[in-house]
């Protein structure tokens, strides 16, 4: 298969993790005879640096005309004066949106090898494995807003279109799975959870009646997260609240630098592949991020956008294999000698042949 992938280092230890992922990406390519063709382009900060603007046109068009995208993080103390008019985070929700990426996969399975890593204990994370589906376009984020001396207002709106395709990706998504579907909402309170909640329920009535759908109020989904994580499969929801989950989920995990994420929209449409976490400033240029999450990013890409299933599985196997072997970088790594970036890429590289 041929592939034009397009690489959006961004910022901070952004360039440090995606320098290492192409280099998987490629070894992967020459193992299983493909050629996949990589081009750098800016975004954040370094974006604002070289162009003026978070988000240049140059960069949204090749993303635009890529087979998929792998980005890196935004972000860092340079550019985050709160009274700058450009800010590096402005150059994410923008592609996101130009591009029409509005579902958000984030799927969370602690490695038995980590578990130390995470603040909970370590039998209520056995046989977790659930993806968050985080609707990312619309809602609270993108709503009007307000501000005057005595008040402030946030729009929170969702159209049924808007509901209904990121239901529908996060059904189909079931369907590959384990069958089961958790729609969250706070539908005793928010008339656009109220439609949401329909919305669920009629499709998956018509549409889906081989997924096992329950609804959840955000709330309570908050704890059961945490008390009983091993019981969910997909969990679908709104902007905020995904965001919100998301990153209580990551915990789950032990550690941000072990969690990569897809951004998609339409069937055929490119798609991009990110870690969760954001450009770590504080380690930034130290060589010591932890690289699995992007490299677990790029196994995503493969599976999402290019349909390429055994070359995913063969970076998720190499980086689980490096895990068991106690190859671990300083987030993870408990005591005893922890990797550089660099090391840790090799240790997926040695266990992809
Ligand atoms: P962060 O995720 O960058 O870092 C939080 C903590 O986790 C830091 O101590 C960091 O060193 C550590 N960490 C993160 N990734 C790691 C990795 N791969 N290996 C080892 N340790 C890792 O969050 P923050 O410090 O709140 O934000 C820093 C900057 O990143 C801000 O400018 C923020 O706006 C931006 N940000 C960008 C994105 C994105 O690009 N998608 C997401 C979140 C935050």
């Amino acid at each position: 298969m041929q592939a034009n992938i397009v690489v959006l280092p961004g910022d901070g230890i952004g360039p440090e993790i995606t320098a290492v992922a192409v280099e998987v990406l490629k070894a992967v390519a020459t193992r299983f005879g493909h050629d996949f063709s990589f081009s750098e382009h800016d975004i954040g900060g370094i974006a604002i640096d070289n162009h003026g603007e978070p988000l240049p046109a140059t960069t949204l068009d090749a993303c635009a005309k890529a087979d998929a995208v792998l980005l890196g993080a935004v972000g860092g103390p340079k550019w985050s004066d709160p009274n700058a008019k450009v800010r590096p985070e402005q150059g994410l929700l923008a592609i996101r949106k130009a591009l029409g990426l509005f579902a958000n996969l984030r799927p969370v399975r602690p490695h038995p090898a980590a578990l130390h890593a995470s603040p909970i204990k370590p039998e209520l994370l056995r046989d977790v494995d659930f993806i968050v589906v985080r609707e990312l376009t619309g809602g609270i984020y993108f709503g009007d807003k307000t501000r005057d001396a005595q008040s402030a207002s946030d729009l929170c709106r969702y159209t049924s279109a808007e509901i209904e395709r990121v239901l529908r990706s996060a059904f189909r998504l079931a369907q590959q799975r384990r069958g089961k579907l958790t729609s969250v909402d706070k539908a005793n309170v928010l008339e656009t959870s109220r439609l949401w909640r329909d919305i669920a329920a009629r499709i998956g009535r018509e549409e889906f009646p081989d997924v096992e759908l329950e609804h959840q109020l955000v709330d309570s989904m908050a704890m059961h997260l945490i008390a009983k994580p091993h019981a969910y499969d997909v969990i679908v929801t709104e902007n905020m609240f995904g965001d919100i989950l998301t990153d209580e989920a990551s915990m789950l995990a032990g550690s941000l630098g072990l969690l990569p994420s897809a951004s998609l929209g339409e069937e055929g449409k490119v798609g991009i592949y990110e870690p969760i976490h954001g450009s770590a400033p504080d380690i930034a240029g130290k060589g010591i991020a932890n690289p699995y999450a992007t490299l677990l990013s790029a196994a995503m890409l493969l599976r999402h956008s290019l349909g390429l299933e055994a070359e995913a599985a063969t970076i998720e196997q190499a980086v689980a294999r490096a895990l068991d072997d106690g190859l671990f970088t300083a987030d993870l790594a408990a005591q005893g000698q922890a990797l550089s970036t660099r090391q840790a890429a090799q240790a997926v590289l040695d266990r992809l042949r």
